[in-house]
């Protein structure tokens, strides 16, 4: 089965945990460039399109500062290590790209960037449709990916790119506006500090845009406010919960929600081939029916989760139940929602916005990249490219 079969199969049938049709490309290195740029940078965002940016600004000693507004890096990325004996990856979890995307990100040649990784081929694999599990024999053909063996996402970043930006970076600093009208830039925080640079490189998601928490001056141009106001991010989330038995297979796909507008619903055992006896399964949701759970509290969240897992196995779920987390993106105020889903007519217009305005302004995050938004490696490529336009003289 080649990718485009797979992506059919996967889009009728309803697997997909989270693989985009345009995912399996990676970018390939640049040639070095000519440093036509002595000026201040300011980075909005500590997500992986923000932390990239900073990380390669800082390969040009380029001044910087970077602003988050939580005290955390890594927005979408985020792990907890105190759920059970492995870490757990709250957000992005999946390489949709091949190992070598971390030599590509990390771009030091004297840093070696391999990482024990798990080959993701799931081997039972349900669905679960009008009231019934049924086995597909999808697994020897799942398309193949990677995840973390013993590690995260987060922990790629904290051990590769964050000892290189950590000085530059200001945590718990909302940014309110961006002023472009004069020579330099003016930032302003929710605090009331100001901010003064050459140019600005914007890495919020795009909700954050949509809904207006940053004001620009100049008002942004028509043409990209329409292009971000019409950008789908659905709601999505994720549930980690411990049982003391193991009931499930590695992979469930709630089929009557799975294939529409890239929406799913997906159990799967988050702790395939990891280093560990614990039972762990998770649920994966994203796009409109997700938002039946991300309405909810918390602990009203995981009644229903249980619920559902009770009637695919027989009440199994509540009685072997443990722990659980709950990871709500929609209910993260600097986040809301899960990544972009971008229709086809839709990447000419968020490639426009990266090109930046009066040569002052950029944007980069995930939603931007040409091949691979709604990745990591995605969002990270675009903050690097950005970042390398600038040193250029762009
Ligand atoms: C549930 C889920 C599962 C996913 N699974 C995968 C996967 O398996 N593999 C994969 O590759 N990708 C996955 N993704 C997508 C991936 O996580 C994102 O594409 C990527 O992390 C986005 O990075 P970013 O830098 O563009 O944005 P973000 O990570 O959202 O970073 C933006 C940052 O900006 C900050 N910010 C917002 N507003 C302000 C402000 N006003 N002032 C200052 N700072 C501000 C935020 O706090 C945040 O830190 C998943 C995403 C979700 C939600």
């Amino acid at each position: 089965m080649d990718r485009i079969d797979f992506l059919k199969y996967t889009s009728l049938g309803g697997i997909g945990l989270g693989i985009m049709p345009s995912l399996l490309q990676s970018c390939s290195k640049e040639d070095d460039i000519d440093i036509n740029f002595n000026g201040k940078v300011l980075i909005i965002g500590a997500g992986a399109a923000g932390m990239m940016t900073a990380y390669t600004l800082s390969q040009y000693n380029i001044d910087y500062t970077l602003i988050e507004a939580t005290t955390n890096y890594g927005g979408r990325v985020k792990k907890t290590d105190s759920f059970t004996d492995f870490p757990i990856d709250l957000g992005a979890e999946w390489i949709h790209d091949k190992p070598k995307v971390f030599g590509e990100l990390i771009n030091d040649e004297n840093v070696d960037g391999n990482i024990d990784l798990i080959s993701y081929q799931p081997e039972s694999i349900y669905f679960w449709n009008n009231n019934s599990l049924t086995e597909t024999n999808l697994g020897s053909h799942f398309y193949r990916e990677y995840k973390f063996k013993r590690t995260t996402w987060y922990d790629f970043f904290e051990d590769f790119i964050i000892p290189k930006i950590e000085a530059n970076v200001t945590f718990d600093r909302v940014v309110e506006s961006i002023d472009y009208n004069g020579d330099k830039v003016e930032v302003l925080t929710d605090e009331g500090q100001t901010f003064i640079a050459d140019k600005v490189i914007v890495t919020v998601p795009i909700k954050v845009l949509q809904s207006d928490m940053i004001s620009f001056n100049p008002a942004l141009p028509s043409n990209i406010r329409q292009t971000i106001d019409e950008i789908y991010v659905p709601p999505g989330l994720k549930v980690f919960i411990e049982f003391s038995e193991r009931f499930y297979p590695d992979l469930i796909s709630v089929s009557s929600i799975a294939g529409v507008n890239g929406a799913e619903k997906t159990y799967y055992n988050a702790a395939f081939k990891k280093d560990s006896n614990k039972n762990i399964l998770a649920l994966f949701q994203v796009g409109k029916e997700a938002s039946e759970l991300t309405d909810l509290t918390n602990d009203e969240i995981i009644a229903s989760v249980l619920a559902e897992l009770d009637e695919m196995f027989d009440g199994k779920a509540s009685s072997t139940y443990v722990n659980h987390v709950v990871q709500n993106w929609v209910s993260e105020p600097h986040i809301q929602g899960a990544y972009t889903f971008l229709e086809l007519s839709q990447y000419e217009g968020t490639s426009e916005i990266s090109r930046g305005l009066n040569n002052k302004v950029y944007f980069a995050g995930e939603a931007y990249h040409q091949q691979a938004n709604a990745t990591v490696h995605g969002a990270a490529f675009t903050g690097r490219d950005i970042a390398k336009t600038i040193i250029a003289g762009g």
